[in-house]
């Protein structure tokens, strides 16, 4: 028996042999508990990601619509911007680490809080799908480097090139000054999180990207822990995050935004708290960006970001829209 129906039918066989009037006294003292889930009345499907990748919420929604599980659904969406070559912040085609090395970040997690990750990986076109492995083949949470590359392969995935061209000649060109920065909304588009709800009201997110272009070796940001660049809890929400990765982690971002959201508040203002606490210990630092976004069980979602230039994609039966959030800051 799962952990959680063991502990719904304990509740239950409890409630059976205990005293009626104490019985009700316990549900009293629930009442005044906060609530901890949205209840759901009737949810439709929806799907959100960071930024305006189109491509990516169109191909989550026809697993939607076809019935499909929210898993498939974000693993199908993100798997969109992890093929494309022009996208060089996630997947195939991503920016290299200073050495020239491109290194994959990815992590998944499903309605039951299941969930995986492979942290820089090499050589590999579809991290999230690797992610999803050992989600679903190990009894781990996290391969990195070798081991996940070896994994990989071990599931028959293909060894890949993941250097372009472009992405060579970009990194050759930054080479000559070597200026180990951080920049506010690379290309508009960085590290791709998908949330989803499918027809059962169950969710699911999935966060796949190539890091900070040009990072040291070895470099992990938040995209692929659990918690900070990802965080679902299918009583509850989910959140996931984009943006300079080390922040993010320090405030463990995407937990706080679905606890938050246990406690009552909306997805918006989840995300308008995360950010503030981040901000909170940059008091002297403006120049970088994060963007939240987040989904509650009602299907209802919000995004924040520190600087202009943020927005995210949703898609439901209603068609598919860009939603430009509101900042931190005002420029
Ligand atoms: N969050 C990613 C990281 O820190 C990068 C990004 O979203 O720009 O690796």
């Amino acid at each position: 028996m799962k952990r959680r129906n063991f502990l719904k039918n304990s509740t239950l066989s409890t409630a059976g042999i205990i005293s009626a009037p104490l019985f009700a006294s316990c549900q009293e003292t629930k009442k005044e508990l906060p609530p901890i889930t949205n209840a759901a009345v009737s949810v439709k499907p929806i799907v959100i990601c960071t930024w305006n990748f189109k491509n990516a919420t169109a191909k989550a929604w026809e697993v939607l619509e076809k019935g499909g599980s929210s898993l498939d659904a974000v693993e199908q969406g993100v798997k969109v911007e992890e093929a494309d070559l022009n996208n060089e912040t996630v997947g195939n085609g991503g920016r290299p680490d200073r050495d020239g090395h491109v290194t994959l970040d990815a992590c998944i997690m499903d309605k039951d809080g299941n969930c995986g990750a492979v942290l820089c990986m090499e050589n590999i076109a579809h991290p999230i799908s690797v992610a999803r492995k050992v989600m679903e083949d190990t009894p781990h949470v996290m391969l990195a480097g070798k081991g996940a590359e070896q994994f990989a392969y071990e599931k028959g995935f293909p060894k890949t090139n993941l250097l372009t061209e472009k992405a060579k000649k970009d990194w050759l060109e930054w080479k000559k000054k070597s200026k180990y920065e951080t920049i506010i909304n690379i290309e508009n588009h960085d590290t791709i999180g998908m949330l989803a709800i499918d027809k059962n009201g169950d969710i699911a997110g999935a966060c796949t990207t190539s890091g900070m272009g040009y990072k040291m070796a070895g470099r992990v940001g938040d995209s692929p822990i659990i918690g900070a660049g990802l965080f679902v809890d299918n009583e509850v929400g989910g959140a996931t995050a984009t943006g300079v990765g080390e922040e993010v982690v320090r405030t463990v971002g995407s937990f706080l935004i679905v606890e938050l959201m246990r406690q009552g508040k909306s997805p918006q203002e989840a995300c308008e708290e995360g950010v503030r606490r981040i901000m909170e210990k940059n008091k002297d630092r403006r120049d970088f960006q994060i963007g939240f976004i987040a989904i509650n069980k009602n299907g209802e979602t919000g995004g924040y970001c520190i600087h202009p230039g943020f927005s995210y994609s949703s898609y439901t039966e209603a068609g598919q829209t860009n939603n430009t959030t509101e900042t931190f800051l005002k420029s």
